[in-house]
């Protein structure tokens, strides 16, 4: 049967619908559950065989293929060769705990990585049991019918049952980059892939329209499959800092090994020491100055990071952004669902009269209506019928009851329209069956409105169409009166009363209706200008989050601005921006404005405005572009297809797990699995803590081996005895750079972290001050060793003893370090910084 998912078998592009269902054994319903689980059995998962990973060995071996560990290698086979096994095995153990250490802290990244791209397997929206679920794409099997919408990726190969303006991007197949559109007729047999217009591909995305479908081909059976190209790609664990430190630490390499030469040169024939001594001095020095644990304690600091982040629920995809987010000087946000709670209810009607409030909770389709504080019958009016009737009609959503609380499938809003249908009377399964939907305007953020046309089977034709109020108005010459006549439209008191109940914080929405010939199947944007007749509109609450409140407040003592760009309308938006405390809440910029301004102006104004309404998802473009000119780092949130350019534009592009198109989460670094604005300001944190303890870790070890390595010159320089001997450095070494460097890499957050300015994001690690820090530290290191070493022998301790206060001292000298590192950035002592 396996087999029988080939498409060019079945030629399914050339077959009319009903036989490619049939052919599936499915129907326009889609599949059951239990025929679906059963196929799965069958056919198996939706997904591509994956990249086959590296054996454990050769992971394991693959640690030693570095120069360090060959310079260390070597040494090793020298001191064997001179009988100092002590020496070589103290070598080998470095070797073996660095190797050891390496394997299982990039096994455990690599755990996070994989765990990361779990999170952000696609999922589908699909029809069982003959209601719409939102699945993992993995489950698919052949005889489904899916849903798709702008922004998707296409999850399988299927055949299109019905479409409303389908465009699809298909390079990653055809490598065609003008998006292809689409039709659910047949097409000719020996049709090119690309010419197959009624077939979707799995790996294609969604550029415009809706489409219902029927999945043909899954997994290795699709197109992509057979091409077997992996569209997911493996990010590696680095960021530019880790490159740039792993670069940094070849040059220290080769320098240390060009002094180490230098000095087996000079102490051979100028100061005429044993080739063994010198020898053995030279290559305790080179141990003890590369920083072989560097690379993988910076490896793992940026694991951690990408750890905590996921659990706070950002998702970061491309790991750069772990480094850049902490430097954010300004968040631009959504309001929508990230500021706001997106729990929507509908909480006033507006006809060409009244408005009415309307009651209840959630979206169980039960409440009343009342006017002036008196309840009304609603089943009364045929004008709030009708705002009823287009509430349910153009609308993509589903509400449905478990154990007594009603949930929504789709978008909450309409979500809410829906509840607001049931408190009007209308019963909503009962209406539906005299109306067949035969085309539709899909909503999107550009033009920002909605329309289906409808028929009924009384051979009437309507087209329901729903948006923002000023988008509507535009197209409508006449308003409906509670009375159920037409008259003109009076655009003054529509204004008036919806600025009214936007300064409430309340998403306004305009209805409005147009009746054409019923032999009318097809809408197009032109025929509906000034054709609309208002019905009235709604005003919905979305409380903002208790968490973004705060959230917001901590951004601005961590000097970060917050700036909220969203669709709404203006008054709405001032009223939601009041209510989370942002900055300059007296004036909002709008789309039009930004429109008339020139990049100049916009860079000039932007400072001083918070509140940016009526956008588009180009004005977004705009705004942190303008940003950028002065100066900022811009972190920008997005959810749909058009947000892509602002969010590759932005340092740190931001998608919403949740209401966020497969698109722009391909377009973000970073996605929200909670759409919360608060987790934005914990990925904040986190980054700035992962940059701290990266420069820890850097701060740290660098002066430690420094110190370590001039001992050595200093001594073979002046011909002083060593004070500390080759074997007792290599000690050090292996146990104190591992264990206590490690421990950076797990530090918490500072407590101020969120109270200090963004660190300015040029200023790089390698700089004077980490210079001069080497530089005292490390001179510290060597004149307080050489003088107890000195003390003692003038006390007449011997040297073994004198060797062991030495490097006793060390110690205690690198730990005293580490605690000035941890805490260098908090003035005083307190008892709590040696704690862990
Ligand atoms: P936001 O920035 O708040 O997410 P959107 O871009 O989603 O704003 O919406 C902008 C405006 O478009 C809304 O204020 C509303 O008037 C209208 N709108 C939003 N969703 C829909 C929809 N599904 N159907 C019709 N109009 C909508
Ligand atoms: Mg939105």
């Amino acid at each position: 049967m396996q087999e029988d998912l080939s498409i060019n078998k079945h030629l399914w592009h050339a077959k009319e619908i009903n036989d490619c269902l049939e052919a599936l054994q499915s129907s326009q319903d889609g599949l059951s559950n239990d025929e679906a689980n059963h196929r799965r059995t069958i056919f198996g998962e939706n997904k591509l065989s994956e990249v086959k990973a590296q054996s454990n060995l050769k992971r394991f071996l693959l640690q030693f293929n570095n120069i360090l560990i060959y310079v260390l290698l070597a040494s090793a086979l020298v001191t064997f060769v001179l009988a100092h096994y002590l020496d070589t095995a103290v070598i080998l153990a470095v070797v073996l705990a660095n190797a050891i250490i390496g394997f299982i802290q990039e096994g455990k990244a690599e755990k996070a990585m994989a765990s990361l791209r779990q999170m952000l397997a696609p999922k589908a929206h699909v029809l069982r049991d003959q209601q719409r679920h939102y699945i993992s794409s993995k489950e698919l099997v052949p005889g489904d019918v899916i849903f798709l919408e702008a922004g998707d990726k296409v999850p399988a190969d299927c055949r299109l049952l019905s479409c409303f303006g389908l465009t699809i991007q298909e390079a990653a197949l055809t490598g065609e980059s003008v998006p292809v559109e689409k039709h659910v007729k047949t097409v000719t047999e020996n049709a090119p892939l690309g010419d197959r217009l009624s077939l979707v591909y799995s790996g294609t995305s969604v550029t415009s329209g809706q489409a219902s479908a029927v999945v043909v081909a899954i997994g290795q059976f699709t197109e992509l499959g057979k091409i077997n190209r992996l569209l997911t790609e493996v990010a590696p664990l680095t960021t530019p800092l880790v490159q740039q430190m792993g670069i940094f630490a070849k040059w220290l390499t080769a320098v240390i090994l060009g002094i180490a030469s230098t000095l087996l040169v000079y102490g051979l024939f100028i100061q005429d020491y044993a080739f063994e001594y010198i020898f053995m001095a030279v290559v305790s020095l080179s141990v003890a100055a590369i920083p072989e644990g560097l690379p993988a304690i910076l490896t793992i600091t940026l694991a951690i990071g990408v750890q905590i982040m996921a659990r706070r629920n950002a998702i970061v995809r491309r790991l750069p952004a772990i480094e850049t987010i902490g430097a954010v000087t300004v968040i631009c946000t959504d309001k929508t669902g990230t500021l706001t709670r997106n729990e929507m209810l509908v909480a006033s009607v507006l006809t060409d009269q009244h408005i009415f409030k309307i009651s209840g909770e959630g979206y169980a389709p039960s409440g009343a209506l009342s006017l002036n504080e008196e309840q009304i019958n609603p089943e009364e009016s045929a004008l709030l019928q009708q705002i009823g009737r287009a509430s349910y009609l153009c609308n993509d959503a589903a509400i449905k009851e478990s154990n007594g609380a009603w949930d929504v499938l789709g978008d909450p809003m309409e979500g809410a329209l829906l509840a607001f249908s049931g408190k009007v009377g209308l019963i909503v399964e009962k209406d539906s069956q005299r109306w067949r939907r035969t085309d539709a305007i899909p909503f999107d953020a550009q033009h920002r409105y909605m329309a289906t046309l409808n028929h009924d089977h009384d051979g009437n034709a309507f087209i329901f169409i729903k948006g923002a109020p000023e988008k509507i108005m535009s197209m409508s010459s006449q308003q409906l009166s509670s009375s159920g006549e037409a008259k003109a439209l009076d655009e003054n008191y529509w204004k008036t009363k919806a600025s009214e109940i936007a300064s409430q914080g309340q998403r306004v929405l305009a209805f409005g209706i147009v009746k054409v010939d019923y032999h009318e199947t097809l809408i197009s944007r032109d025929e509906l200008v000034g054709k609309v007749q208002l019905l009235g509109m709604v005003g919905m609450i979305d409380p903002p989050r208790e968490e973004a409140i705060l959230a917001v407040a901590e951004c601005r003592s961590a000097g970060i601005q917050v700036k909220m760009i969203t669709g709404d309308h203006a008054g709405t938006a001032l009223a939601i921006a009041k209510q989370v405390g942002l900055q300059h809440t007296e004036q909002a910029l709008t789309g039009a404005e930004i429109d008339n301004m020139t990049d100049e102006m916009l860079k000039e104004t932007i400072s001083k405005v918070d509140v940016f309404a009526r956008t588009s998802p180009e004005h977004k473009l705009r705004l942190v572009t303008a940003l950028q000119a002065n100066k900022e780092l811009v972190a920008m949130t997005g959810d749909g297809v058009n947000d892509s350019p602002a969010l590759k534009r932005a340092d740190i592009g931001i998608a919403m797990g949740k209401k966020g198109s497969e698109a722009a989460k391909e377009a973000a670094e970073i996605v929200l699995a909670d759409d919360n604005f608060a987790s934005i300001v914990a990925a904040v944190k986190e980054g700035r803590t992962v940059y701290d303890n990266i420069r820890k870790v850097i701060f740290w070890l660098l002066p430690t081996n420094t110190g370590e390595a001039m001992i050595v010159i200093v001594a073979l320089l002046l011909g002083l005895a060593l004070p500390i001997t080759p074997v007792q450095i290599l000690w050090i070494n292996l146990i104190t750079a591992i264990t206590l460097g490690f421990a950076l890499a797990f530090e918490p957050s500072d407590s101020d972290i969120m109270k200090r300015a963004p660190r300015p994001n040029q200023a790089g690690l390698i700089s004077g001050q980490l210079v001069l820090h080497v530089l005292t530290v490390s001179v510290l290191i060597v004149m307080a060793v050489f003088s107890i070493y000195g003390v003692a022998i003038s006390q007449n301790l011997g040297e073994p003893l004198a060797r062991t206060l030495a490097l006793n001292t060390l110690v205690v000298l690198e730990i005293f370090h580490l605690l000035y590192i941890r805490n260098a950035s908090r003035p005083g002592f307190k008892v709590s910084m040696l704690k862990g």
